[in-house]
């Protein structure tokens, strides 16, 4: 559980000022050393020079076919960071031509599993080389901390990377007891050019979760990066080139949703579509896909996650957890735990404390140690959960702290609790995708299962007891593909993830991810003297 520990290491620095940790959990949290989020200062210099503004086709950085450009910006002052090559339609007819090529006739797919396997390992080795370049890049175009770009996220992608490098070799099929006369046998076979589409809200851990599996099945890729964060994955793509990856097995395309996006969905000659974003357009790309070719199609989408403290829960513990679960990455998880449902017995002394340390957070530039959350995204979100914000208050939750922005350059949001939240708010529905916590109050289990299931979503859930028959009860009852007791966020790349409902199809990590890029082809032969055998 390298990863896992790795955020629990990072949160024993950054957050959990005394803390020991045992097994998953994180047991004897107490509240934060640092003091209520201060004003925004002018921005740190990243300290890392934007390399690559093109589109990465067949092994080429080259221009857009249109020549167009859009700009990437800084989060934190909302200037601009570099102009970025705006690839369309054309531009995704090119990178599939090349992909479709590496595959139909390239080395990739024919090369023994040892040697893609070496490939993937030397890419890992580059990428932990360059760890501090690619974090401060990803900062940059992000606006997450660079303690978690650094000491969590590089790591991580390192961490995939060589994880699906040791699966290339041991991907088979089986030899099968058909009733008959023959020998059967299934051949696991990549599945051709697989279409990725992925986020900006972990674009590095976005790319590995689908790029790892793709490669060590042996397909070629055609990446599209979310507009908002289009830097890391090129400067790690090229890094994939430089440890052996042949041309025109990975095309990185930068790009806009309804034209790059869109064009990749419904491309004839792309055999496979995964994509990661909002449950809107996870719906528009799988209708895309089912109009085109029918290719198969993996969704990770949206969340609204309860995190249940029960009435036997250690407080401290449990408000340190739950605001863990929520304001991680700037509330933009879409596992994030954003329905906190408290037992009425201990509601008000949690509300209290989570309002504390909420107060406390170290908000501020994402490249200041010490800092707990940066700026969100862009305008757009930003704007988007100022406006959930006025709902909830409109619609009568307390607001017990924030609920406005921090300074007045960039995109930063007060870290903001409400209390006092009833399931029918748009604040307890909808996702919001920001540092605003809602605490929801239950009576009883059986209340509190039907409420945390009565959703749409159903990606992951949280569960803080020292009860581990209320924990079973709660784990089988939960309509979720993840739940996480007395832990949250605890990722690794062995641990599958995915969605019930309108969460997603499918699941990425793990052992699971590799059926998303494989064919089984079944092969029958008669035996010639089944007597003899
Ligand atoms: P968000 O609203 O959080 O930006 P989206 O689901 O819109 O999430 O975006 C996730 C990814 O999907 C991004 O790479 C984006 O460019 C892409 N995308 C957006 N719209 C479309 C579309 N119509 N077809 C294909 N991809 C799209």
């Amino acid at each position: 559980m390298a990863s896992a520990l790795k955020i629990s290491r990072l949160l024993s620095r950054s957050s959990f000022s005394s803390i020991s940790r045992g097994g998953n959990g994180y047991l004897g949290a107490t509240l934060s050393k640092y003091s209520t989020a201060s004003a925004v200062e002018e921005p740190i210099k990243p300290g890392v020079e934007v390399e690559h503004t093109q589109l990465l086709i067949d092994g080429n950085f080259v221009d857009a076919a249109s020549g167009k450009t859009f700009p990437t910006l800084d989060p934190r002052t909302g200037e601009v960071i570099a102009h970025v090559a705006e690839g369309n339609s054309e531009d995704v007819n090119r990178a599939v031509a090349a992909a479709r090529k590496a595959f139909d006739e390239g080395p990739w797919p024919k090369m023994t599993a040892y040697e893609r396997q070496r490939i993937m390992l030397r890419a890992a080795d580059l990428i932990e080389k360059h760890n501090d370049d690619i974090a401060a890049l990803e900062t940059w175009d992000n606006g997450k901390t660079y303690e978690q770009s650094a000491q969590i996220e590089i790591p991580m992608l390192v961490r995939l990377f060589r994880y699906y490098a040791g699966w290339a070799d041991k991907i088979h099929g089986l030899t099968i007891p058909a009733d008959g006369p023959h020998h059967v046998q299934t051949l696991h076979e990549p599945i051709g050019v697989a279409g990725q589409i992925i986020p900006w809200n972990f674009p590095l851990l976005m790319f590995a979760w689908k790029v790892g599996p793709a490669l060590a099945c042996g397909n070629t890729i055609v990446l599209k990066t979310a507009e908002q964060t289009p830097l890391s994955a090129l400067y790690v793509a090229k890094l994939l080139h430089e440890a052996g990856l042949p041309s025109g097995v990975l095309n990185v395309v930068s790009g806009f949703g309804p034209t790059a996006g869109a064009a990749l969905a419904s491309h004839m000659d792309v055999d496979k579509l995964a994509f990661t974003g909002s449950t809107d357009t996870g719906k528009a790309v799988l209708e895309l896909a089912a109009r085109s070719n029918l290719k198969p199609v993996t969704l990770e989408l949206g969340g609204k996650s309860p995190f249940i403290v029960c009435e036997d829960a250690d407080i401290d513990q449990a408000v340190e957890l739950a605001h863990f679960a929520l304001f991680f990455n700037q509330g933009q998880c879409c596992c994030a735990g954003s329905r906190t449902f408290v037992h009425e017995r201990i509601y008000d002394e949690f509300v209290h404390k989570a309002k504390a340390r909420a107060a406390k957070r170290a908000v501020g530039d994402p490249f200041k140690g010490g800092i707990e959350q940066g700026p969100q995204i862009d305008s757009d979100q930003f704007e988007k959960i100022l406006k959930y914000i006025r709902s909830g208050v409109q619609n009568g939750a307390t607001l017990e702290t924030g609920g406005d922005r921090l300074g007045d350059k960039g995109f930063y949001i007060q870290p903001t609790v409400f209390s006092n939240v009833q399931d029918d708010m748009v604040i307890a529905k909808e996702e919001i995708f920001g540092p605003v916590q809602t605490i929801l109050k239950f009576k009883d289990l059986r209340e509190v299962i039907q409420r945390a299931n009565n959703t749409r979503y159903g990606l992951a859930a949280g569960i803080f007891t020292k009860d581990i028959d209320t924990a079973n009860t709660l784990t089988r009852a939960l309509k979720v593909g993840t739940v996480w007791v007395n832990c949250f966020d605890t990722f690794d790349a062995a641990i599958p993830f995915g969605g019930y409902k309108m969460s997603g199809q499918g699941r990425e990590k793990g052992e699971y991810s590799l059926k998303n890029y494989l064919q089984v082809k079944a092969v029958v032969t008669p035996l010639k003297n089944p007597a003899w055998l």
